[in-house]
């Protein structure tokens, strides 16, 4: 190509070693809509050698104390932090969101991910019970499994990256990780610092490339006996099957559709700033954003005239501008399907009170073939209508007024996912109650996306299939086996 001579050119990281690859997919930078990277289309080769060289690293490494790989993990958290400013551009530039996100957001969170699963590896105990008469004790141990898979979505790409590698190594595993082919930029920049922070050659192997190729051959890979995988349910329903033959062991963290529940009660000055972010965070692109409000009758409104004028001063732009809040969307194909959820909307009847259709949208000359999109508040759709229940991973939110406690609750339960729900009241007692009754992994009751790494994160129903965290993960990472001592 005459141009390639200026596009950024990634490699896969095999075995210590940056290697090329015989064919490359574009890459697009989403608020400019210009091709400015190739990425390797890496296939059943690519991931061959790849897991070769993690099995070749595996025994070493495995065999290394907490202690050690903790020191790497840090050092490489370290690493990663010295490039924060480097990072977050390159973020940025890939995914479309503003480099205030990335600077204040993805970046610090990849390294926390490094920092925290180095501290945490420390200090797991293993269970031990007597059983005086029979003369025994059991107890358990636990070992890495092997090769982890580790695939992960174009909407955090660093931060959820690094929050599968960094436990996934900290006990003892060598992984393949394999980034979005729309975001693999950063994830190549990791592998530059991984020598320098001590990472054995082999332990930490990326492949660039598409799901259908690079993902599956990685996903029906025989030496890879468990896979991580973040991103959409419907991905996860082709992992499902495809790993099905080898009974592989499989962490799903998918797609939401989740509620806020606002009660007449709530602090709206606290409520209203807050749903506006978890909305319009990233562009909406976010799994545990908000999509469907549901606000209680006697302040719906209130609510909605004062939320809407919020989310009109939401500013759609340049990324690198600090007053934009909204980026690019991260695809021409996702802008499309995105608004194209609006439009089905307004077709059933459904009212647009900002955003797409509604204003218009001033862009820089650099980045009018950018994808973006204005946060977009829809009222009055009936519980049913797609834009209700479908994930749309956008700037779009739907607004809709509701009488009871109970009749809230059974409605916000009435979707296929069951990600995150956030509950707005001042009523202690009922925070409680509505928050042990609604279907979803995670509830946050007058806040959102405040997260203890500690505890478990993932979704019920279609929003997946285990959780991570501390625990969590290092159960997954590990095979446990029970042991008994008879004396
Ligand atoms: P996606 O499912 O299209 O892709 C995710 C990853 O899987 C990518 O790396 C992709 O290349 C790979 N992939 C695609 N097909 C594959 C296959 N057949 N075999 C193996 N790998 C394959 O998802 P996306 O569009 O990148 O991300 C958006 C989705 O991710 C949304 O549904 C969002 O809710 C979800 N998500 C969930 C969480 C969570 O923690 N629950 C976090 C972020 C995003």
């Amino acid at each position: 190509m005459a141009h390639s001579k200026d596009l950024l050119v990634l490699e896969n990281f095999i075995g210590g070693k940056f290697v090329s690859c015989s064919s490359y997919i574009d890459s697009y930078n989403p608020s400019t809509g210009d091709v400015y990277c190739r990425v390797p289309d890496s296939g059943e080769e690519e991931v061959e050698a790849a897991v070769k060289a993690a099995q070749d690293a595996f025994p070493d490494w495995s065999s290394k104390s907490p202690l050690e790989r903790s020191q790497i993990l840090n050092k490489l958290a370290d690493l990663i932090e010295q490039d924060l400013e480097a990072f977050a551009k390159a973020e940025s530039k890939d995914q479309g969101k503003t480099i205030t996100f990335a600077r204040t957001v993805d970046i610090p969170r990849a390294v926390y991910n490094f920092r925290f699963f180095a501290s945490s590896i420390l200090h797991h105990v293993t269970e031990c019970t007597e059983m005086a008469t029979m003369g025994c004790v059991h107890y358990t141990s636990r070992a890495p499994v092997g090769v982890a898979g580790l695939i992960s979505p174009w909407n955090l790409p660093l931060y959820l990256l690094t929050w599968k590698i960094a436990p996934a190594i900290a006990c003892g595993n060598t992984v393949v990780a394999k980034p979005s082919e729309m975001t693999s930029v950063t994830a190549w920049m990791m592998c530059k610092l991984l020598d320098k922070a001590g990472v054995p050659h082999g332990v930490v192997n990326v492949v660039f490339g598409t799901g259908a190729k690079a993902g599956e051959a990685l996903v029906c890979h025989p030496n890879v006996p468990l896979i991580s995988f973040t991103g959409s349910t419907l991905t996860a329903q082709r992992i499902m099957e495809k790993s099905a033959p080898h009974c592989k062991r499989l962490s799903l963290e998918l797609g939401g559709k989740n509620p806020a529940i606002i009660f007449d009660d709530a602090d709206l000055s606290q409520c209203i700033p807050t749903t506006l972010k978890s909305s319009f965070a990233n562009q909406g692109e976010i799994c545990l954003c908000t999509s469907r409000i549901f606000v209680q009758r006697g302040i719906y409104s209130e609510f909605l005239k004062w939320f809407v004028a919020e989310a009109k001063k939401w500013k759609a732009g340049n990324p690198s501008d600090p007053t934009v809040s909204v980026g690019a969307l991260i695809s021409k194909e996702h802008l499309e399907k995105v608004r194209s959820y609006v439009k089905r909307a307004q077709a059933e009847g459904a009212r647009v009170l900002c955003g797409e259709g509604v204003d218009s949208l001033d862009l820089p000359a650099g980045n009018k073939k950018g994808y973006f999109m204005l946060p977009t508040v829809i009222a009055e759709v009936q519980d049913e209508s797609c834009c209700m229940q479908e994930e749309i991973f956008g700037p779009v939110t739907c607004v809709v007024a509701f009488d009871t406690e109970e009749e809230v609750i059974k409605r916000a339960n009435s979707v296929k996912y069951g990600l995150a729900a956030t509950v707005w009241s001042s009523n202690v007692g009922r925070v409680h109650r509505v928050a042990r009754r609604l279907q979803s992994g995670l509830v946050w009751t007058n806040c959102w996306l405040i997260r203890d790494l500690n505890l478990p994160f993932g979704g019920m129903k279609a929003s997946g299939i285990g959780r991570e965290g501390a625990k969590d993960s290092y159960e997954f990472f590990t095979e446990v086996k029970t042991i008994t001592i008879k004396h």
